[in-house]
């Protein structure tokens, strides 16, 4: 029997707390026979490339299919060309030979990029961005990542480190980020951010319903609560996502004057707030940019929040050895 055409891809998203693998169709589409599974950084790398693996087999077992090879969104700076993983500091990763460690232990041939990077293009290739030229990926989460598509291909930059649209400065001095780094838009506007700025200013808003939460449990005061409450009306959290959105404003006006995009797709946990964020980010963004670029550009959420980075990741595979 001779082999058919291939039909699916293991698109795999690592991330600091869940590990995902998926089979996405080879032609493009949303992940099938999606096996998910903790992180547990703690355990080592070793024993979690182990893990992923096992997700990898159990995705295609599961399915019945076998796939054409395996495309893996990973945090941190990578090195592509030898597939490896330079540093990923949620995930205790230092020089990993990723993509070789997977494919020893698969018989398939993997590619890897940024997580981020992923994200940004499953939304290019089957997503909010689907036929645009110029698009920016954010995914608003832990952290804030990026990813830039120019011509149906991510722009990784000189050594693989461009579109770290998270730690762009927009403050001066500014708070300290968790890259060590000060005024970066992440200490603003990442959930951990938002949770921390809403927790700050809860004494001067007692009829809050996230002041409730705090007094009476199960506080203490997270993002998605912050995020929640917000969309449900209360207008301390408004305020916070409202002040965290201006200044993730002040990153999208720069991207928009840098790169004058077709469309910025914001994903992750934070998007989810909706209008509450969209509203305010749209004006302020709107305010600070030329008017022939801020016509020409989208602020959309993204069409797949969860599964953009496996879809991306079976993508650069596809990339990689189609061309
Ligand atoms: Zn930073």
């Amino acid at each position: 029997m001779t082999p058919g055409p291939p039909r699916w891809i293991v698109g795999v998203d690592i991330g600091g707390t869940s590990l995902r693998a998926g089979m996405v169709p080879f032609a493009g589409g949303e992940p099938v026979a999606v096996v998910t599974g903790p992180s547990r950084p703690e355990e080592g790398a070793p024993q979690m490339v182990r893990r992923v693996v096992g997700m990898v087999r159990d995705s295609m077992e599961s399915l019945g299919e076998e796939a054409a090879g395996i495309g893996i969104g990973v945090p941190g700076p990578l090195d592509r060309a030898r597939g490896i993983v330079i540093e990923a500091p949620n995930l205790g990763w230092r020089d990993l030979p990723l993509r070789d460690m997977v494919a020893r232990r698969t018989g398939l041939p993997v590619a890897l990029d940024n997580d981020a990077n992923c994200a940004a293009y499953g939304e290019w290739w089957m997503g909010a961005g689907r036929g645009t030229q110029r698009l920016i990926g954010l995914t608003l989460g832990t952290g804030i990542g990026g990813g830039i598509v120019l011509g149906g291909e991510i722009y990784h930059g000189a050594s693989d480190s461009a579109g770290e649209v998270g730690h762009m400065s927009v403050r001066h001095p500014g708070r300290t980020c968790s890259c060590g780094g000060r005024g970066c838009v992440e200490a603003y506007a990442s959930g951990p951010a938002l949770a921390a700025r809403a927790a700050e200013g809860i004494d001067s808003a007692p009829n809050s319903s996230l002041a409730t939460l705090v007094r009476e449990g199960p506080g203490p005061v997270t993002a998605e609560a912050v995020c929640g409450a917000a969309a449900a009306g209360d207008a301390y959290a408004m305020r916070v996502v409202e002040e965290a959105a201006r200044i993730l404003a002040v990153a999208v006006a720069n991207l928009v004057h840098l790169f004058n995009p077709e469309i910025i797709v914001l994903g992750g946990g934070l998007a989810g707030a909706g209008e509450v964020l969209f509203g305010p980010l749209r004006a302020e963004a709107r305010r600070r940019t030329f008017r022939p670029a801020w016509e020409a550009c989208r602020i959309v959420a993204a069409r797949f929040p969860a599964t953009a980075g496996m879809i991306g990741a079976a993508g650069v595979l596809k990339r990689a050895i189609h061309g």
